[in-house]
């Protein structure tokens, strides 16, 4: 598709922030953004580049009400060698179209959600910053604007792309968080819309995390919504234990974000001659396991912060701590390799970076 790039005037050209330890996660935006809108009986029409900007929304729109939203997250890397590349960006596009389809919004073709953030990024290069661990994290993201109040899908829609340049996420060290086990909120439930990218699951999250935070803890470790028994996911990450040599995460059954790093963690767990196992395990056994010493490591993965090793669990007021607390092997070698071809440092045998 044609995407017409409007101009970018000098009074809203921002001043890039000089101290890249200062950015932080998400708060700082490049100047401009990418807009395409889809109308229902027209299909996608006006793909364009702007200056960033805020949208005029009417206050009945849809998104607005119930919440018709799903997003995407993924990064755009600056090499030593000065050239920019991006990270498995075609499964974010299939998962946002998965994400859509739950949603009962309209699919967004594969190559104009890659076209859009490529030609974005391009744009916008100079806004990606150098310090190690430094990235642009990219939000493409779809809302719904029909101005209705009737509960039905959109009949027109924005799917729109934006960027923020983003700090090293383990800045203070790469130190393991301590997790809290969630035994009375869940994230999502069989049937429902737990495997979406979309808003609602976040904003239903946001009692537990804070919940968390005020008994002391860093995040939350999910259990199923049914039973509240199995092992899901932690915070807005999947999760892993390690037990010696093999690896074990919750299957996708419906209710499990299907994360891109988890499955480069399998695929790179496998290749290091780990066994990977997605199967169900219970809260009781993962408890028992990691007293027992059977467990040696935990960590969860995102694109956010890529590995967080976990140092600990709270289960109903007992706290068992994973090894020795500290980062286990596999963990920090998952992060090393996982970050390493992202930037270029190590070779990508798997064809995971994407040039752009
Ligand atoms: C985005 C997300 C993940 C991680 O997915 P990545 O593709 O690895 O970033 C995991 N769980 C939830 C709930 C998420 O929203």
């Amino acid at each position: 598709m044609q995407i017409r790039v409007l101009p970018l005037p000098e009074e809203k050209q921002k001043k890039k922030c000089s101290d890249e330890s200062k950015l932080g996660f998400g708060k700082i935006f490049t100047d401009r953004m990418f807009l395409v809108e889809w109308k229902a009986g027209q299909g996608w029409v006006d793909a364009r580049i702007e200056p960033y900007g805020p949208f005029s929304l009417d206050p009945a729109c849809l998104v607005l009400h119930y919440g018709q939203e799903i997003f995407e997250g993924l990064k755009a890397y600056r090499w030593q060698d000065g050239s920019v590349a991006l990270f498995r960006p075609e499964m974010n596009a299939r998962r946002f179209n998965h994400s859509a389809e739950r949603l009962c919004m309209p699919e967004v073709p594969e190559e104009l959600f890659l076209q859009g953030v490529a030609e974005l990024v391009r744009l916008e290069a100079d806004w990606i910053p150098t310090a190690p661990g430094t990235s642009l994290y990219i939000r493409p993201t779809m809302i719904a604007v029909e101005a209705v109040l009737g509960v039905k899908p959109s009949d027109h829609y924005y799917f729109y792309v934006i960027l923020s340049p983003v700090g090293a996420y383990y800045a203070g060290g790469f130190n393991p968080v301590k997790i809290m086990v969630e035994d009375q909120y869940v994230r999502a439930v069989p049937g429902g819309t737990g495997e979406a990218k979309t808003g609602g699951n976040y904003a239903s999250s946001l009692k537990a995390g804070l919940e968390a935070k005020k008994k002391g803890f860093d995040q939350v470790l999910w259990l199923d919504g049914k039973e509240r028994r199995f092992i899901e996911e932690v915070g807005a990450m999947n999760m892993f234990f390690t037990y010696g040599n093999r690896v074990v995460t919750a299957p996708l059954e419906g209710s499990i974000l299907s994360g891109v790093t988890r499955n480069s963690v399998i695929t790179l767990a496998a290749e290091l001659g780990f066994t990977v196992d997605e199967c169900k395990t219970d809260i009781d056994t993962i408890m028992a396991d990691i007293r027992s010493g059977k467990i040696t490591e935990a960590f969860g993965s995102g694109t956010a912060a890529v590995i967080t090793p976990v140092g600990a669990l709270c289960y109903k007021n007992e706290t068992a701590t994973i090894g020795s607390g500290g980062v286990g092997a596999l963990t920090q070698r998952l992060y090393d390799t996982l970050t390493g071809i992202q930037t270029g440092v190590i070779a990508d045998k798997f064809g995971w970076v994407k040039k752009i």
